[in-house]
């Protein structure tokens, strides 16, 4: 009786991961371009087209690259500290930081230029405005 209900539970229990795997996998938003799940760090990135269409990546890197498309309209990103929506083109971006949830190198951005400086003493990168950022990353896809 006691290999009975432990064998029972066994299997119970491998059902029960099986299914939080597979809910987890349906429930995870991709980064469009990279692939990697969009996690609660992440630095949601979000551009706007022409005609009505959204795309949603996983890090202001991958979203700067998706900027030179002529057709996108707008785009927004997100404050890492507040982890509030900004509009992307006033955002101010920090490029090869230590911190980051989506691809490497990491990409943040900030809605204030001296908190992304500030950020940038502790966990080092490069300060970037959004013109030199959409250039930088132009740069690394060559
Ligand atoms: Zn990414």
């Amino acid at each position: 009786m006691i290999n009975r209900s432990l064998m029972t539970s066994i299997i119970f229990s491998v059902f029960l991961i099986v299914g939080l795997q597979n809910s987890y996998a349906e429930d995870a938003q991709l980064c469009s371009l990279c692939g990697k799940p969009i996690q609660e760090g992440s630095i949601l990135f979000e551009v706007t087209y022409e005609n009505g269409d959204k795309q949603q990546v996983g890090c202001p890197g991958c979203g700067l690259s998706l900027m030179s498309d002529k057709k996108i309209k707008s785009a927004t990103t997100m404050d890492f500290l507040s982890r509030k929506i900004i509009d992307a083109k006033k955002a101010y971006y920090l490029k090869g930081t230590e911190v980051g949830f989506c691809c490497e190198p990491h990409w943040l951005s900030f809605s204030s230029k001296s908190d992304a400086e500030k950020f940038a003493k502790g966990f080092g990168g490069e300060v970037l405005s959004y013109e030199e950022a959409v250039k930088a990353r132009g740069h690394m896809n060559h």
